[in-house]
C-alpha cells in the first residue's frame, strides 16, 4: 500500500499545525505510525490522499450514522447553503430540530451549541446555576470533551495519551470536581455522604464509551448504574446529567435513553445530530432550561450556534434514522462482535468485548478476565496487542479508531460487501495481536 501522500501532508502538517493534528487522537501516538490523511469519503469507505480505500470503522468518531456523503444530506446542505450560511437570527430550522430532538428523548427543550464540548460545558454551568451549588462528580475514563473542570481523569485522547489532567488547568477549576469509578454505586454514596449538600450535579457518559464501551452494570436490585446514579440525585437535591454525545441517537433511536428508559434532569447530544457537521445541544425539563438567558439568568451564547448549514444536515440526518436503520447497523454490530470473538479466540487472544445496543470496543485484556466495569481496569489492556492489531488490520484496508480506548462506529451503509471486508482481514490482524 503506497502512503508516500499521507507522509508528505503530515511531515508537512507538524510544520504548521501542533503535532500536525486538529484533534489528539488523530495522531496515531497510541498505535504508532504516521496517520492516514483522508481526501474523500462514500458510505462505508474513506480514501486517502494517495487513493487507498478503507472501511471506516471510525465513522468520524460517530457522526455517520447514515454513511458518508448521504445524497440526501447533501442534496439538503447544497440548498440551504445556497440561500445563505449564518444569519445570527433564529431560524424555522432550529425550530425543527429542537422538536425532532425532544420528540426522540425525555427533554422538552433544547438550546444548539456547537460541539460537545460547549454543551457540557454549559450543562454545568446551567446546573451550577440552578442549584446554587459548585461541586460536581464525574467518573474516571468518561470523556465530555475538553471542559477545564471535566479534564480529571478523562478518556479518550486524554487516555490514549495518559494525560489525566492537563496543564493549563488550574487547581481552583479542578478542585470542584470529584472523580469516582464508573459503576462503582459505594463510591457514590460516599463521595455524597461527604459532600451532599454541595454537590450541583452528577455528570455521567449515558454508557462509556471514551475508555472502550464500559455500559452502566445492573446492579443488585435489577436497576442499572444510571437509575441508581438518578435516585441519588433526586434524594440529594443534585441533578442528573447524561452525556449522550457519542451514544444519542445512535445506539436507539432515542440513545442510551432509549434503551435503558433511565430519565435524566439534564442531558447533552452531540455527534449524529449534526450529520457530520457542528452540532450539538444541551436539554432539559422547560422549568431547567427557563433558568437559561435570556428566560433566565444563567448566560449561554454562540455566534454560529443553530448554523442553518449544521442544522438541516443534522435534522435530514435524524429525519432519515428510522428503525429500519438502526435495525441494520444493530445488525451488522452483531455480527461483527461475534466475527472478531472469533477470530481473536483461533489466535489465542484474550479478550473482552462490550457493548450497548451497537456501540462496542474489544478490550485486549490478560487471560480470566471476563468483564471490564471500570477504567481501572481497562487500563490494564495489553495495547501492544492492539496496535499490531490495529496495523494489521489498517494494511488490509479497514480504517480502525486508531486507539484501544475507542468505541467502533457503524452506519447504514456497512453492507454484506463492507463487513465480508471487515471479516476477511481478521484472522491476519488477530495473528499480529497474538505475536505482539
Ligand atoms: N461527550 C462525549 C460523551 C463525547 O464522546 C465527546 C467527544 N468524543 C464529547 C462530549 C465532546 O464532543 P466534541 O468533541 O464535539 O467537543
Amino acid at each position: 500500500m503506497q502512503t508516500d501522500r499521507s507522509a508528505e501532508l503530515f511531515s508537512r502538517a507538524q510544520t504548521v499545525i501542533p503535532g500536525g493534528v486538529n484533534s489528539p487522537v488523530r495522531a496515531f501516538r497510541a498505535v504508532g505510525g504516521t496517520p492516514r490523511f483522508m481526501s474523500r469519503a462514500s458510505g462505508p469507505h474513506v480514501y486517502d490522499a494517495d487513493g487507498n480505500p478503507y472501511v471506516d470503522l471510525v465513522c468520524s468518531w460517530g457522526p455517520m450514522l447514515l454513511g458518508h456523503a448521504h445524497p440526501k444530506v447533501l442534496a439538503e446542505v447544497g440548498r440551504i447553503a445556497s440561500g445563505g450560511t449564518s444569519f445570527g437570527a433564529p431560524t424555522e430550522l432550529e425550530v425543527e430540530l429542537a422538536a425532532e430532538i425532544i420528540g426522540r428523548t425525555p427533554v422538552e427543550q433544547v438550546r444548539l451549541v456547537n460541539s460537545g464540548t460547549e454543551a457540557t460545558m454549559s450543562v454545568l454551568r446551567l446546573a451550577r446555576g440552578i442549584t446554587g451549588r459548585d461541586k460536581i462528580l464525574k467518573f474516571a475514563g468518561c470523556y465530555h470533551g475538553h471542559v477545564d473542570s471535566l479534564l480529571v481523569a478523562a478518556g479518550s485522547g486524554a487516555a490514549t495519551l495518559g494525560i489525566p489532567g492537563s496543564p493549563g488547568v488550574t487547581a481552583a477549576t479542578t478542585a470542584d470536581t470529584i472523580v469516582c469509578e464508573y459503576n462503582d454505586r459505594d463510591a457514590v454514596l460516599a463521595a455524597f455522604a461527604e459532600h451532599g449538600d454541595r454537590i450541583a450535579c452528577v455528570i455521567t457518559e449515558a454508557a462509556a464509551g471514551n475508555m472502550g464501551v464500559i455500559p452502566p452494570a445492573v446492579g443488585p436490585d435489577g436497576d442499572n448504574f444510571n437509575a441508581f446514579l438518578k435516585r441519588t440525585c433526586q434524594d440529594n437535591g443534585a441533578l442528573f446529567i447524561s452525556d449522550e454525545v457519542m451514544t444519542g441517537f445512535r445506539v436507539s433511536r432515542s440513545g442510551q435513553f432509549g434503551l435503558d428508559g433511565v430519565e435524566p434532569d439534564l442531558m447533552t447530544f452531540g455527534k449524529v445530530m449534526g450529520g457530520g457537521f457542528p452540532a450539538a445541544a444541551f436539554g432539559g425539563s422547560r422549568e431547567l432550561m427557563a433558568h437559561l438567558a435570556p428566560a433566565g439568568e444563567v448566560y449561554q451564547a454562540g455566534t454560529l450556534s443553530g448554523n442553518p448549514v449544521a442544522t438541516v444536515a443534522g435534522l435530514t440526518t435524524l429525519r432519515l434514522a428510522t428503525p429500519e436503520l438502526y435495525a441494520r447497523i444493530d445488525a451488522a454490530s452483531e455480527r461483527l462482535q461475534a466475527e472478531v470473538a472469533a477470530a481473536l479466540t483461533a489466535a489465542g487472544v484474550p479478550h473482552v468485548i462490550q457493548n450497548s445496543g451497537n456501540l462496542f470496543s474489544v478490550f485486549f485484556t490478560d487471560d480470566g478476565v471476563t468483564v471490564v466495569p471500570d477504567y481501572a481496569t481497562a487500563q490494564k489492556q495489553h495495547t501492544e496487542r492492539f496496535a499490531a492489531f490495529f496495523h494489521a488490520m489498517l494494511k488490509q484496508g479497514v480504517y480502525l479508531p486508531p486507539s484501544a480506548f475507542e468505541a467502533w462506529f457503524l452506519s447504514g451503509t456497512h453492507d454484506d460487501a463492507a463487513l465480508s471486508r471487515i471479516v476477511e482481514a481478521l484472522p491476519a490482524a488477530a495473528r499480529a495481536a497474538a505475536e505482539a
